[in-house]
Formats: C-alpha cells, structure tokens, sequence
C-alpha cells in the first residue's frame, strides 16, 4: 500500500455483551472470547497502514470483562494515543463490581449514558434481559453517589413511546435535577428512534409516525431539543419516509464510503467491516485469517464489499425505487434512510430477489 491513513480506529468486539437489545444496530451474534494475544496481534497487523492508530478492546459492551483494567493498559500500548473513556459504560459489571466506578472516577469520567425503553416490563423485553431496569436504576444511584452525572437516553417505537410519562415519572421522582445540580452538573436526557439497521429494522413496522411525536411529554421534549441543539421535535426525528421517497426518487448519485481515517469493527470471528452501518456480510471486506490486513484495507479502498459496490454503481434514485415506500410517514433522518434502503436492497440482492 503506498499511502498509509491519516488514522484507523480499530475496534474488536472481544467479549460481546450481556444484552440483546432490540434496538441494537451491531446486532447479537454469539459472545467472543478473544484473548489479550489475540488483541495484540490483531492490532499489529493493521497498525503499520496508519499515521496514527487506536485499538479498542469493544464495539458492544464496554469493560464487559473482569481484565477490562488490563485492557485499557493495553491499548495504550497498542495506540499511538488512547481517547479518554467514553460516555458509555457497562451498567452489567457497574451494579456487580464495587471496584469498576472507581475506576472510571480514576479515569475523570463526569458523564454516563444509560438506555430505558419505558418502564420496567418494557425495558427488560426491549433489553433482552430480565432484571435490565433495576440494575439501570442501581447504575443512575452509583453513578450519582460517585459525582458523575447520568444521561437518559430512551430509544421509543409505537409500541413504548406510550411509556414515556413513566421516565419523566422516573426523572422527578428519583430528584435527578436537583441530585446533578448538587454536585454542580445538569442531568441530561433525550428521547430519539434510533437507525433502523440490524435488529433496530426488524422494528420497522413500528417506527414512529408524526402523530407519535405528541405523545412525548413537554420535559423530555425540552430535554431532548436540547441534548440535539434543536428547534423542534422534528429537526430530531427528521422526516416522513414519504417525504424523503419524493426527495430521493430524482437522485441519481451514487456514493463512496471511502475516508481517510476509517473506523473498522472486527468481529470475534476475524470478520472486518467499515462502521459505517451494521456488521453483516454485506459489510464484509475480508476475514483476518484468510486475508492480511493490507488485503483487507485494498478491499475498502476500492469498496469491493457489497453495500459499498451497490452504493459506488446503483443510482440512488433506482434503491429508492426498488426498496422505498412512497406511503410511508414513518420517520427518518436523511441518512439513516439511505443506509436502511441500501441494506434493505444489499439483503434482496445477496437473496437472490434483485
Ligand atoms: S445496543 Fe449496546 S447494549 Fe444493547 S445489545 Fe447492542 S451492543 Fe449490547
């Protein structure tokens, strides 16, 4: 390879994670369990090709796994630099791991982001695991007991937009206002649809409608534009797909994904994809143990998986118009529609129906 990269972020999903949410845009394939050799010398391999590189030992839970101090060593070894933690925690290990908010106390963490889908019932299904919201509630106490402020953010369809009353029932009568502002902080909250990749397309059907957005209650209507830096409602949810079908239907562009500081997910079995939607096949640009880095990096380059090939030669005018629905007044920014219809059409072509 002539040039290297500006930079390559390179993420391992080692461990997995303990939940399987619903909404979940990386989706649920088996738990790994990748070794700290095998992080080693997956990081080697591609960090040649980069002008600055980071590893990460995750892309589902972080800290998932008891070494997750030994981890976060390591990557400073295997990075030029490490990105400071996250706003992303691990609401498993935090309510069973006494150690683990010292730790991210230690590292300067101030802010944490937790997801609820409603109330309890609603946000153990939408969670995938019975017991999800009151570990939540435990989180939000252990985070607010150790001076870092927690972020709500809930993730809503029509069929648990409903239980919104409850989390703003949740937010006054738990005090988060005024136990953040204890502390000097502001505690935040937003309420969005999400992408619809994944297991978060399998909810299609009950996406949100404009009608929906009514039943958001003024609090976390307020905190939601806020969190966005938003007018209004719809600048956050964007638009009717119907909308963005007449828009769309006259584009006759096509797209690269290619840039020059790509993030790449490898998954724990060797597969590497761009993250630029969800980690399936169509993604794919190659398997570690059968192709080498450089290979794997040419193959971005030159956008040979699928979605790229069918984002590079098909007009999107033609996705839109094999995987669209003019009717629709289901919700979406811009971009995330271009990125559900072209996994929509990637998953009929692979199928064989295009
Ligand atoms: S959304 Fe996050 S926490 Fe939920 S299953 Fe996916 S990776 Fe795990």
């Amino acid at each position: 390879m002539e040039d290297k990269f500006k930079r390559i972020d390179l993420c391992v999903d080692m461990y997995g994670c303990p939940n399987r949410c619903r909404h979940c845009w990386v989706g649920h394939p088996q738990n790994g369990h990748m070794t700290v050799n095998d992080l080693t010398e997956i990081a080697a391999q591609f960090r040649p090709y980069a002008r600055e590189f980071e590893v990460f030992d995750w892309y589902r839970e972080p800290d998932f796994k008891d070494n997750y101090k030994e981890l976060w060593e390591l990557r400073k070894q295997l990075s030029d630099k490490i990105t400071p933690h996250f706003e992303l925690i691990s609401v498993w290990r935090i309510v069973r791991d006494s150690e683990y908010v010292k730790w991210l106390v230690s590292l300067g963490l101030s802010k944490a982001q937790l997801t609820l889908f409603g109330g309890e019932t609603t946000t153990d299904d939408y969670t995938g695991r019975k017991g999800a919201y009151r570990e939540i509630l435990q989180a939000i106490d252990i985070l607010i007991e150790n001076k870092i402020f927690p972020r709500i953010q809930v993730f809503v369809n029509k069929d648990n937009i409903g239980e919104l009353p409850l989390v703003e029932k949740l937010i006054l009568e738990e005090h988060l206002p005024e136990r953040c502002a204890a502390f000097g902080g502001e505690f935040t909250c937003f309420v969005h649809q999400g992408s619809c990749d994944r297991e978060n397309a399998k909810l299609y059907g009950v996406r949100v409608t404009q009608d929906d957005l009514q039943k958001i209650p003024p609090l976390l209507s307020d905190y939601t534009r806020k969190h966005f830096h938003a007018m209004n409602l719809n600048e956050v949810f964007g638009q009717t797909e119907r909308e963005l079908y007449q828009k769309l239907i006259t584009d006759a562009s096509t797209g690269s994904y290619v840039v020059d500081s790509p993030v790449l997910y490898v998954d724990h079995a060797y597969n590497v994809y761009p993250n630029i939607s969800a980690p399936v096949p169509y993604w794919c640009l190659g398997n570690l143990k059968e192709s080498s880095a450089e290979e794997i990096l040419q193959n971005y380059l030159s956008g040979k998986s699928v979605a790229q090939t069918v984002r590079r030669e098909i007009p999107l005018c033609e996705i839109v118009k094999q995987c669209g629905d003019p009717s629709s007044l289901r919700l979406f920014g811009e971009q995330d529609y271009i990125d559900y219809l072209v996994n929509k059409y990637c998953e009929r072509k692979t199928s064989g129906v295009l």
